[in-house]
């Protein structure tokens, strides 16, 4: 369980349903390799997306949000975003390279129908911390044997813990497939900036289980 004394993390998603509801996708086939492993060489990430990166933004709120789940593990963010994260000094995503917009589908009738921010793709760093397995509810398809990547399939998971935290804000965790982990200090940056489309979930809480399997064991 996280105390005061430890580090908090929280898993970064979209916050459907808001008021900045905005999704992304690609146009066209520019797909690179994925990454792999350098110990094991399992995947550690989906294939790269590679320039020139365009597509088409839905609106399903009322304005665009400031982050957006982007294709692969990457994600888009506003301008705004990228300046305010530049500025404070955040840690773990770099090279942010700009996404041509092409189309803007509304789903509810606007009264004004404003142009998209610039937007800007990046991929969170990979292995900024890992996951503490005996302090986890992680369902795995077979035991880890690499601990570098600790890559398995993850048939459910019930709430985890990290360890062998880097510094970063932005991750991806060893042992975490899929969404990004983030830092109470990105946290912090989020509510002072009022950055918007985002929802933060403490690993803790954090509950996926696409096929109602339950937790592994109770609570932690
Ligand atoms: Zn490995």
């Amino acid at each position: 369980m996280a105390s005061d004394a430890h580090p908090r993390f929280f898993v970064l998603k979209n916050a459907m349903d808001s008021s900045h509801d905005s999704t992304f996708e690609r146009s066209g086939r520019t797909i690179g390799e994925a990454p792999r492993c350098h110990l094991c060489g399992s995947f550690i990430g989906m294939r790269a997306w590679l320039p020139p990166r365009r597509g088409e933004l839905t609106l399903y709120g009322t304005e665009f949000g400031d982050y957006i789940k982007g294709p692969g593990s990457g994600h888009i963010f506003s301008t705004r975003f990228v300046e305010a994260f530049r500025v404070e000094g955040l840690t773990g995503l770099s090279d942010f390279e700009p996404v041509e917009i092409l189309r803007v589908r509304r789903r509810r009738r606007l009264p004004h129908s404003k142009s998209p921010p610039p937007y800007f793709h990046s991929v969170p760093v990979f292995g900024g911390a890992a996951v503490d397995e005996a302090r986890s509810r992680i369902r795995r398809h077979k035991p880890i044997d690499c601990d570098w990547c600790r890559e398995t399939n993850v048939p459910s998971i019930h709430g985890f813990t990290l360890e062998q935290w880097r510094g970063e804000d932005v991750f991806f965790a060893r042992g975490m497939p899929g969404s990004p982990i983030v830092s109470e200090r990105f946290v912090r940056f989020v509510e002072r900036h009022q950055l918007t489309n985002m929802k933060l979930i403490p690993t803790e809480k954090y509950t996926w289980d696409p096929m109602g399997l339950g937790p592994l064991r109770p609570e932690l």
